[in-house]
């Protein structure tokens, strides 16, 4: 909690400041369509859990590309071909991708446009997924900034409070192929510049740009003048309902993803990641961090987190849960309902689950205070509580790529790899 924020005293309180997700909106509409292909083509060999994790970062991609900021085109010319290139990491995509590093600035839209909207989209994911294996009865909401809870899964007796802990393992930065001389000049101020530097250029509107996914495969996503009008996640959805290239986007997401978790497994698309940090090697060229504090400009820094792999966000998400379920299983009316409480990413705690979680996620509490107290007997020995106020610590620990649980409301919806 804190100042200023309501703190709501009942899950009937709770829910009349639920918002049901908007299917109507650019990225509501993308997520459905998204999800339908998810269970079209993936199972078997292809995991649904890394599916719907590479479409997370697909659609906060194509959101972060309704909100590009102009001035952070760049003009690359490796390897000879002409191309105009638009970061969300501090370095050249295109250059990464051939091995090579080339500190540009990252062109990530202010958090103030994209921050709430990112757990909307987790929370529409775990809708649909809800409502696929339960029916429509069944809903996730996200709630009004509260301070308290992020999101619930509605169900028929029963009610899960989420704290979100979101962010994507990559947003894939954007690439536009300038064929000739005449098209690149017109573009901007780069006439004079040397073609190997990476300078600044006019935004490409009127060009046909690709999303990078890796070295072998990118997304046609139409002209960056038509981002604006959310033309872009029509054309991605288009290309995705390919069968050949769902599996491959998925594929290559998994290499990443793999490549994250394990360090021997990382290839070039390890430096568009967040929080990929310093380049190795380095070049020489390459800048130290501003303002200095010593040491040199990470391409991506931790703060910069993946999912809930951040010390920050999982011990503040840890205190969340447990305020979340003191809040409704003890102290307040839970009128009826059977409250669960998770935390929930799209991307576990890949570095910091052993030593942030792992000992946490079997612990149960109950209260035992001189005004309330569920102890009914006790001894030298032994301590007997109330059975039903015997509460666990975490009902579940839910992420895309793995998931926790001590509960069976939210096992039986958001265990994705069974
Ligand atoms: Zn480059």
């Amino acid at each position: 909690m804190t100042d200023g924020e309501d703190e709501f005293n009942s899950i009937s309180e709770l829910l009349s400041r639920a918002h049901e997700v908007d299917y109507q909106s650019y990225t509501g509409q993308f997520v459905r369509s998204s999800y339908e292909l998810v269970r079209r083509y993936a199972g078997g060999g292809l995991s649904i859990g890394r599916s719907l994790a590479a479409i997370f970062d697909l659609t906060v991609t194509a959101l972060y590309m309704e909100n590009l900021l102009r001035s952070k085109w760049y003009f690359c010319a490796n390897e000879k071909t002409q191309r105009a290139v638009y970061p969300f990491v501090n370095t050249c995509p295109s250059c990464a991708l051939s091995g090579e590093f080339a500190y540009i600035e990252a062109g990530k839209p202010p958090s103030a446009k994209i921050g709430k909207a990112t757990s909307v989209i987790l929370a529409a994911i775990l809708d649909l997924q809800a409502k696929y294996l339960k029916g429509e009865n069944y809903r996730v909401c996200t709630i009004d900034d509260n301070g308290l809870v992020d999101a619930c899964l509605i169900g028929e007796k029963s009610i899960g409070l989420f704290e979100i802990k979101s962010a994507p393992l990559v947003a894939f930065p954007l690439m536009v192929p300038l064929h000739r001389e005449s098209e690149f000049s017109d573009c901007g101020p780069i006439v004079n510049a040397a073609l190997s530097e990476h300078v600044s250029m006019k935004a490409p509107d009127d060009y046909d740009a690709f999303m990078l996914i890796d070295e072998n495969l990118s997304i046609p996503v139409g002209s960056p003048g038509e981002f604006g009008l959310g033309e872009h996640y029509r054309r991605i959805l288009e290309w995705l309902s390919i069968e050949e290239n769902f599996r491959k986007f998925v594929e290559s997401w998994t290499q990443t993803f793999n490549g994250y978790a394990v360090p021997s497994l990382r290839g070039n698309t390890f430096w568009l990641t967040n929080g990929c940090g310093v380049p190795t090697p380095r070049p020489e060229s390459w800048p130290q961090r501003r303002p200095s504090g010593g040491g040199y400009a990470s391409i991506s820094d931790g703060k910069s987190s993946v999912g809930m792999d951040r010390t920050d966000d999982v011990k503040k998400g840890i205190y969340q849960v447990i305020k979340i379920s003191t809040h409704y299983k003890e102290f307040f009316p839970s009128e009826g309902w059977e409250v669960s409480a998770a935390l929930v990413s799209n991307i576990h705690a890949v570095k910091h689950h052993e030593n942030y979680l792992k000992e946490l996620e079997d612990v149960v509490w109950t209260i035992d205070g001189k005004g309330q107290s569920h102890v009914v007997d006790r001894d030298q020995t032994h301590v007997l509580i109330e059975r039903p106020k015997l509460h666990n610590l975490f009902d579940g620990i839910i992420a895309f790529t793995k998931s926790y649980f001590r509960d069976d409301f939210l096992r039986e919806i958001y265990d994705f790899n069974v």
